[in-house]
């Protein structure tokens, strides 16, 4: 479950990582920065570590995770934070017009959910606070590497059955080659990817992959 720092492309493990990104982060400039991990909370070998500025609003935290792991056709989506609910398209329920530095505090933990039909649910958590300078909203500190999945040969995975998948068959993961022979038909296979929504929907990967 090793991962990659974004600022000296050094790798670490998962637990590692918080440690070694604090040596980065000092205070360096005036605009209030939260640290924060995101990993799936049922696929933790997917994670990640970004800062964004407070003055984000939730919408833009939701934004790049719908472009760096979720969207595959525009579902809807949820934060939980203190036992609240933020919706990307509120009917009565709180919005995401919020801005972070309204709802966030350091060491909390906290939900989203992207697809309230076949869900991809994530877990954050504010490392820390500091004063800095970005250039953009959000930026990447880190992520984790590709998991290595094979394919029942032996061979690299590229593939992944959704179908099989659903059904917890024993194998799911496919190659290039066996992915030609699978019964279920090759039509319906999703590329494997960076992700903890592989497989889910229609997802084949995000923005920034
Ligand atoms: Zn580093
Ligand atoms: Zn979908
Ligand atoms: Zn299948
Ligand atoms: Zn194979």
């Amino acid at each position: 479950m090793k991962g990659m720092c974004y600022i000296c492309n050094k790798t670490f493990s998962k637990a590692g990582m918080t440690k070694h990104l604090k040596t980065h982060l000092k205070d360096d400039g005036d605009t209030k920065l939260f640290h924060i991990m995101v990993d799936g909370l049922y696929q933790p070998q997917y994670w990640l570590h970004i800062e964004i500025k407070a003055n984000a609003k939730l919408q833009d935290l939701d934004q790049f995770l719908r472009d760096i792991w979720l969207e595959c056709c525009l579902h809807l989506s949820a934060f939980e934070i203190d036992g609240v609910e933020y919706h990307s398209m509120p009917e009565g329920e709180r919005g995401m017009y919020f801005k972070l530095g309204r709802v966030l505090n350091p060491r909390m933990e906290f939900y989203h959910i992207y697809d309230f039909g076949t869900s991809t649910e994530l877990r954050l958590r504010v490392v820390s606070e500091r004063t800095g300078k970005i250039d953009k909203k959000v930026r990447i500190l880190a992520r984790n590497e590709p998991p290595d999945i094979r394919c029942g040969c032996g061979e690299k995975a590229k593939w992944i059955c959704p179908i099989c998948l659903v059904e917890i068959e024993e194998n799911f993961y496919f190659c290039d080659e066996c992915a030609k022979e699978h019964e279920c038909g090759e039509d319906m296979l999703l590329p494997v990817v960076n992700s903890p929504r592989c497989g889910v929907c229609g997802y084949e990967g995000g923005k920034y992959d």
